[in-house]
């Protein structure tokens, strides 16, 4: 199964995420997730990433299209896998389409939670991870960013017919369940 995971940041697309990788047997591959490990490892990708990352901003699509391209040669991702956080942008959807070519992906699930639910969750999340984009400023624009960048590729995957809505809110394994339900492997 090729999965595409929509939605806000602190929508809970890495929990959910994991979750569902292991469930459907599928590697999770997480763009933010790789890119932090970079910054961690101090690689020239990490030392890129990082200036973006830290202002709220996207990585460059030709960065962020280049890594992904080359995550997905790997051998895991070849029976499947999910997409969390990829593609952000009408240019990455683009470029999607031409590494997966016909077969596609089978299912975009687009987690919608509310703004303020998400101001929360974003708040805890900088007060437990301490990670240095989740400011408060930063995070207000990350919104923002999402909305102008990403938010219009939900019509995109609605219009190919492979849009799956799932209510983002309430206990971490009801969600799990919504999404397996609509994905028919509830
Ligand atoms: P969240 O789920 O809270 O939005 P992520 O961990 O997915 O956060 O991403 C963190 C940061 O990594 C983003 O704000 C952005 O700078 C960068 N990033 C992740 N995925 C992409 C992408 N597909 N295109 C461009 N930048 C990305």
């Amino acid at each position: 199964m090729r999965l595409v995971l929509l939605g806000p940041p602190g929508a809970g697309k890495g929990t959910q995420a994991a979750r569902l990788a292991a469930e459907l047997d599928v590697p999770a591959i997480s763009t933010g997730d790789i890119f932090r490990a970079n910054v961690t490892e101090g690689t020239e990708l990490g030392r890129t990433a990082k200036q973006y990352m830290d202002e709220g901003e996207y990585v460059p699509d030709e960065v962020t299209n280049a890594m992904v391209r080359d995550r997905l040669r790997a051998d895991d991702a070849r029976d499947g896998f999910l997409l969390d956080g990829y593609p952000r942008t009408p240019a990455q959807v683009e470029e999607l389409d031409l590494m997966l070519g016909e077969a596609g992906v089978d299912a975009v699930v687009q987690l919608t939670v509310d703004t303020e639910e998400v101001v929360a969750r974003l708040a805890q999340r900088a007060t437990e991870q301490q990670r240095s984009d989740d400011g408060e400023a930063v995070q207000r624009h990350r919104l923002e960013v999402y909305e102008e960048q990403t938010a219009p590729l939900v019509d995109v995957y609605d219009r190919r017919g492979l849009l799956r809505p799932v209510d983002g809110m309430g206990a971490v394994p009801a969600v799990t369940a919504r999404i397996l339900a609509a994905l028919d492997r509830g």
